[in-house]
C-alpha cells in the first residue's frame, strides 16, 4: 500500500514526475482531486493513491487579463491574457487549471465541452523550479 501522505506537496511531487495523482477513498470508492487525507463523502480515512488519466472536458473557464505575480514573472498579463479552466476528467472529479494550447484573445473559440488533456509546465529557475498542472485541446 502508498504511503505517501495525502497532501498538496506530495500531489505536487508527483506532479513534477508528470504525474497526476488523485487520492481514492477505499470505503466508498469516492476520487479526490486535489487529494484529501479524509474522505469528505464518508469521512473515511482509508486512502489510496491512484494514477489519473488525464483527459477530460471543459466545464468552464474564464480570462485573466489581471495576472498574480508568478504568472506576470511567467509573461502574462494585460496584453497576453490567459485562460483558466475548470475541467471534469473522465474519472469524475473536476479541477481548476491553467487551459493552453488555445486563443485566449479570442475566447469565442473555446468551446465548453470540448475534450482535453493535462499537460505539465515548468516554471522557474533552480530552487524556484516547480511543475504546474495544465490542460490543452486533445485533438
Ligand atoms: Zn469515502
Amino acid at each position: 500500500m502508498n504511503q505517501q501522505p495525502f497532501t498538496e506537496s506530495t500531489f505536487q511531487s508527483y506532479l513534477a514526475r508528470h504525474k497526476l495523482m488523485a487520492s481514492r477513498c477505499s470505503a466508498c470508492g469516492a476520487l479526490h482531486l486535489p487529494p484529501r487525507p479524509l474522505c469528505p463523502d464518508c469521512f473515511g480515512d482509508d486512502l489510496h493513491w491512484t494514477e489519473v488519466s488525464g483527459s477530460g472536458k471543459l466545464l468552464a473557464f474564464t480570462v485573466i487579463h489581471i495576472a498574480p505575480t508568478a504568472m506576470i514573472e511567467a509573461g502574462y498579463g494585460r496584453d497576453k491574457p490567459y485562460v483558466v479552466a475548470v475541467v471534469v476528467l473522465d474519472e469524475g472529479p473536476g479541477i481548476s487549471a491553467q487551459l493552453l494550447g488555445v486563443d485566449a484573445a479570442n475566447p469565442q473559440t473555446i468551446a465548453v465541452g470540448m475534450p482535453l488533456r493535462a499537460t505539465f509546465v515548468e516554471r522557474g529557475e533552480g530552487e524556484g523550479q516547480r511543475t504546474f498542472l495544465a490542460f490543452q485541446p486533445a485533438d
